[in-house]
This record gives C-alpha cells, structure tokens and sequence, in this order.
C-alpha cells in the first residue's frame, strides 16, 4: 500500500500521528507540503510568518531526508494540487492531521469528497490539540462557552485518558518505505512573493524541542509572576512552534508535568498555571469549530458602544496604533515590538488591543486583522478568541466597564520602563518616575531626557481618562437603547 503524508501545521517528525500512522499502515510513503497559492495571495499572513513557515520545512525536509524520505512540495490550490498528487503518484491514502479552522474544515472535506471519486482513502488523525471540541462537552453534550468549565473537563479527560506521546519513527523501517522521487530545494519567501526576514524566533523542530528544554528547567517554576513582565524571558515563547506544529500540544503538557520532579526549585502553582494557557489554546480551538460564526461577527451581541465611524480621524488614530506612535509608551513599545519581531508579550497584547478598542473606538476586527499579518504566531482561533475577549464580546470576556490604564500598567508591569526603552529609544534617557506618561514632563525636564514631547516622541493622541468617560457614556446609552 502507498501513502501520501500531507503535511499542515504539524512540521515535525516527533509525535508525529499522520507520518507514524501511515509509517505502521503503508509499505511505501510520500510526504507532501502544498504552498497555498491564494492564501499566498491574499497575504493575510506578512513575511514574518511565511519566513517562519518556511524555516521549520527546511529543517522539515532534512529531518525526512534523515528518515529516507524526500519532501515533495507544490504550489497551487491545495485541493487540486493534493489530489492531483495522489493520482499521479497512484497513491492509495492520503493521510493528514486535522485543522478546525471554517476555512480548512471546507477544504478537507472537499479533498476527501475527491479523492472519495478517485478511490483513494482518506485518513485523517488528531494532532493540533490534546482534546477535540467533541471531547470536551458540557453535561448535556454541548459545547462550552466558559473557560472554568472547560478546564475543569478537559483535566478529567486527562487523568481518565492520560494522552501518549509518539516516538519519530524509526529509520531502518522507514528508508525501506522511500519511493524514489527526487527532492527539490524550497522556494524562497521571494520566490512567493515575500520579502526576506530572519525569524526573531528560530524557526524549526530542533528549536522548539530546545525551548521547550529551557523553559521547563527554569522559568515555568516562575510563570505565574514572569509572564506578566514584558522586560524579561518569563513565558515560553513557544508560540509559532505551536502554530505551526513544530512541538505537539501533548509533549509541552507532559514535559511540564515531569518537570515535577525535576530536582531543585519546582512550582506546582506556576507549572498548573502554564498548562492553563494551553488549555485557553484549546478552548478557543473548540470555540471556532462549534461556533464558526466568530470569524465575521462578534461571539454573543452584548451592549458595547460603537466603534468611531470610518474617516480621516479614525484613520490618523489606527495608523498611529500600528506604527506605534500614540504618545503613549506601554502601547507604542508592544505595536513596535510587534513589528520589529512579529511577536508581542502576551500582557501588552491586551493593553494594545484595549487601548484600540475602548481608548480610540476602533473596530477590534482592524486589529485582529493587523495582527494576523504581523505575527509569526498568528493562529485564528486563538487570535479571534483574544480579540474578542478584549472587545468584551467574547465568550469569558473582559467586563465591558473595564478599561486597561495604560500608564497604570505599565508602572506594574514594567516599573523602570526596561521594555519601554528597548522598543521606543526616544526615551532612552528619560527618568524613571517619567518613563510610563513622558508628556507630563516639564520643558527643563524635556531637554535633560533629550526629547521633546510632540517632536522626539508624539503627544498622546488621545486623553485616556477623556476616551475612557466617552467610551463609558456611550456604553450606558447602547444598554439603554
Ligand atoms: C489581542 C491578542 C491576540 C492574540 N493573538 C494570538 C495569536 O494569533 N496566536 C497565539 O498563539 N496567541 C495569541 N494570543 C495569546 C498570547 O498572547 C500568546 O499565545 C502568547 O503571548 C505567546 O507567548 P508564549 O508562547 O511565550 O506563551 P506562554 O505564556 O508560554 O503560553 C504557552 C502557550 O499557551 C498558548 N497561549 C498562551 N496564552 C494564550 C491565550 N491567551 N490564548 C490562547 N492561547 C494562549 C500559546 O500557544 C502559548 O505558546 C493573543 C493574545 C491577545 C491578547
């Protein structure tokens, strides 16, 4: 028998359930990777994430290279390039990791309907996530709005199934497997059409399996704390490696678990409370496949005040949010760091996205949408999900009344300003009871930190407080309507 192996998010050979199933159940096997032509196109994801993409299949092609077994890839659309595949290969199954996004759901289903036609079978497995949406229901079977719930469940079904991790396969069965096709080199980003980046994250599984290594032996015993201050190394950065499926879900539980018994300084509170974040990953996974209708529209229709009407103003203000140039400091060195290294610390993701949406009115999905293209990150779900959640439309979200300070947090969160400086160098030398609100300054003050509100660095585009009472009144007028 003779399989395809398609290849998605899911670029690694460890733990590897497609490549493992089909290694157990083919004599012969072709992996396959198929660049999206229109995906490509419509570039909703940037350079920053295409170049990622495209390190981890290097290092892809050489870990199945290792393994006897060439990386073939294509480009076009991914349905006919798959199935045109699997006939001219006469291949008798096409294995593939499942994707729960709307979007990938159509797609499957139509290579599966095609090659259905054609006689071939198509085998699909879970990978992206330790439980499906169907695995973790509520009592009645339905599917979960509230993260508590579902975390509550989605530990039972842990301890009840205890999930497995699989090993690479082994090579000495697997070169025997090879079908002699003849390797070629991957395009490069220009070559679709992307500009050149080196990922400000090392893309690749070898890279994942060695991040993951750090965290565990050290900072996940001081989560819980670390991963609110943007200044230094708290969280595990494994972000894009989850996204594109260069670590599994199942590994990253079960290396944080074992490090339990790690000798020396362990935290069970920390540790639970990094798991937490994965089980947030799956729960907005879940949240997109039972409720697809978040992907246009908001999750449930609360009373949120309007977002400020297209024009010139709205304009001004959204470019001044994505170049990061707002005056205000916490939000400008998170939208820079953004864009300098397609990455943001999570506790700045939601002081930009709050300052977006309730400080400046704008639409949470223009943010979304910016986000998408900029982060090597960008996953839907868990993009939507966040968004959403900030937006307060989402399922547990932040109470509507609640409005991030920016200056507020970041005197908590980044106290001496070490991370505003790092992204935002007109600050450089400006003192540290000035660094959260620069404005406040007084002119001596101004030409002492070489910088010069309104000329060095911008005068903030809007008065919190004053956005902060219009966005309030405006709520209690949506509530009374
Ligand atoms: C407005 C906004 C947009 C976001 N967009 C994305 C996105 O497109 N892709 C993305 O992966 N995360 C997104 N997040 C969630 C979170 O910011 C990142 O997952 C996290 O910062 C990644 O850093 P890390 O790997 O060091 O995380 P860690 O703190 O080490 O967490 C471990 C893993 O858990 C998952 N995780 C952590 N926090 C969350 C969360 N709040 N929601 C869902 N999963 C989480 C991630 O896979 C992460 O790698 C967004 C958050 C906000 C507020």
């Amino acid at each position: 028998m003779r399989g395809l192996v398609w290849l998605r998010r899911d670029l690694r050979v460890h733990d590897q359930p497609a490549l493992t199933t089909a290694c157990e159940e083919c004599d012969e096997i072709i992996p396959l990777f198929v660049f999206d032509e229109p995906l490509l196109q419509s570039k909703e994801f940037g350079s920053a994430c295409v170049n990622f993409m495209l390190g981890c299949l290097d290092e892809l092609q050489a870990s199945l290279a290792a393994l006897g077994l060439p990386l073939q890839w294509r480009r076009g659309c991914q349905v006919d390039e798959v199935v045109r595949a699997a006939l001219e290969w006469e291949v008798d199954a096409v294995y593939w990791n499942r994707d729960y996004e709307p979007r990938a759901l159509l797609r499957d289903r139509a290579v599966q309907e095609r090659l259905a036609r054609e006689g071939i079978a198509a085998k699909t497995l879970k990978d992206h996530v330790v439980f499906e949406a169907e695995e973790v229901r509520g009592a009645t079977g339905e599917p979960m709005q509230r993260y508590g719930a579902y975390r509550a469940r989605w530990w039972a079904k842990w301890h009840a199934i205890k999930p497995t991790v699989r090993p690479v396969p082994d090579p000495s069965m697997t070169t025997r497997k090879a079908v002699r096709l003849s390797p070629s080199p991957l395009p490069t980003a220009k070559e679709l059409g992307y500009e050149h980046l080196v990922p400000w994250i090392t893309p690749g599984e070898g890279h994942a399996r060695e991040q993951l290594r750090w965290f565990i032996e050290g900072p996940i015993h001081r989560y819980a704390d670390g991963r609110n201050r943007p200044a230094i190394d708290g969280s595990s950065k494994l972000s894009p490696h989850l996204r594109f499926g260069t670590i599994s879900p199942r590994v990253a539980v079960h290396a944080a678990l074992e490090s339990l018994s790690h000798k020396g300084p362990v935290s069970r509170t920390d540790v639970l409370t990094w798991i937490d974040e994965l089980i947030w990953r799956e729960f907005f996974h879940q949240v997109l496949a039972a409720f697809p209708h978040v992907v246009d529209r908001p999750f449930r229709q609360t009373a949120v005040p309007p977002s400020r009407d297209p024009g010139l103003e709205r304009d001004v203000l959204f470019q001044a949010w994505c170049s990061g140039r707002t005056g205000y400091p916490i939000v400008d060195a998170g939208m820079r760091q953004l864009n300098q290294t397609g990455w943001m610390h999570n506790r700045v993701r939601m002081i930009v996205a709050s300052f977006l949406i309730k400080d400046l009115r704008i639409d949470w999905q223009s943010g979304e949408r910016y986000f998408m293209h900029h982060l090597l990150d960008a996953d839907l779900a868990a993009n939507n999900g966040n968004w959403q959640w900030c937006a307060s439309t989402g399922t547990d979200s932040m109470p509507g009344y609640r409005i991030f300070n920016p200056a507020l947090q970041s005197k908590k969160f980044d106290p001496d300003g070490v991370y505003i400086r790092r992204y935002v160098p007109e600050l450089a030398y400006v003192a540290a009871k000035s660094i959260h609100e620069p404005h406040l300054m007084t002119p001596e003050e101004q030409i002492r930190a070489q910088c010069r509100i309104g000329t060095d660095y911008p005068s903030p585009v809007v008065d919190h407080q004053l956005a902060r009472e219009e966005y309030l009144n405006l709520g209690k007028q949506e509530v009374t309507r």
